[in-house]
């Protein structure tokens, strides 16, 4: 991949419907380089409907991502839940891998008062499973787990690291407003470039070259995220962000969630050209 790709998390709000089908196409239009299919709510693409997808992507040179159902929860009390949590990373690995997309990402888990210790154990074993699965189906998608934006979410840096260093396939999703939001800190360029070097000493440069990040706005109080904001609505530093990433020379794709996606994806895109490289 040439540098940072820029697009929206779902379908942008211009697009003709709000297919996904249209979504690509405008993003196409827009000059904008990558969209995340948005599986938030489940997984309800067919098969023909992912070919479809991935003709449309691949004619228009759009580089896809995808993001799994929100009620997921590897660390659950009930078993039902734990392999219906299972089957929708599955379910969206599979269908994103027809789309011709490389990467997902997932809300792993909440403590529900455990430790984030045991959590973790948790977690990395019910991972461990679904990528047993994905491995005996072929399916060589990129397995990503996102860095949240409340305590009460399992999903730290370090966490998402650690997993990253022990799974195979499996890579952060570094959601930068989340962790700005969850720390009440990293809003800084010096902060940003921390974490970037955090990635290139346990992760390795490949990491740096295949990124997968979100970007937005931010509300946030003690207990972490509230919503997503439009970044100039928000106190977010992205040009210190951007500016970090192009010192870092970050390859991969930029999801921007604020609310008025392709605005601010444009925004974040033009940025990243304008913006002199400094390190
Ligand atoms: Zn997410």
């Amino acid at each position: 991949m040439a540098g940072l790709l820029f697009g929206t998390g779902g379908t942008p709000h211009s697009a003709k419907t709000p297919s996904t089908i249209d979504g690509i196409e405008r993003i196409a239009e827009l000059g904008l380089g990558c969209m995340e299919l948005e599986f938030v709510q489940g997984v309800r693409m067919g098969e023909a409907g992912a070919r479809l997808v991935a003709e449309t992507a691949a004619k228009l040179g759009i580089e896809l991502t995808a993001h799994a159902p929100y009620f997921i929860n590897l660390n659950a009390r009930e078993p039902e839940k734990l392999r219906a949590s299972q089957n929708r990373i599955l379910q969206t690995a599979r269908i994103a891998s027809l789309c011709g997309a490389e990467s997902i990402t997932f809300h792993p888990a909440f403590y529900l008062g455990d430790s984030p210790e045991k959590t973790y154990t948790t977690v990395k074993k019910y991972l461990g499973e679904i990528l047993d699965e994905l491995k005996r189906e072929n399916n060589r998608v990129w397995i990503r787990p996102e860095i949240m934006g409340k305590p009460s979410q399992f999903g730290t840096l370090e966490e998402i690291l650690n997993l990253s260093t022990e799974l195979e396939r499996v890579a952060p999703c570094i959601d930068f407003a989340h962790w700005h939001a969850r720390t009440g800190g990293f809003n800084s360029y010096p902060e940003f470039v921390s974490i970037l070097e955090q990635v290139k000493e346990r992760l390795g440069r490949a990491a740096l070259d295949n990124m997968h990040i979100h970007v937005s706005g931010i509300n946030y109080g003690s207990k972490g995220e509230r919503n997503h904001l439009n970044l100039r609505e928000s106190d977010f530093q992205y040009i210190e962000l951007i500016q970090a990433l192009k010192d870092y020379d970050a390859k991969g794709v930029v999801i921007c969630e604020s609310p008025n996606l392709e605005e601010d994806a444009q925004l974040l895109q033009a940025t990243y050209r304008h913006l002199p490289k400094t390190g």
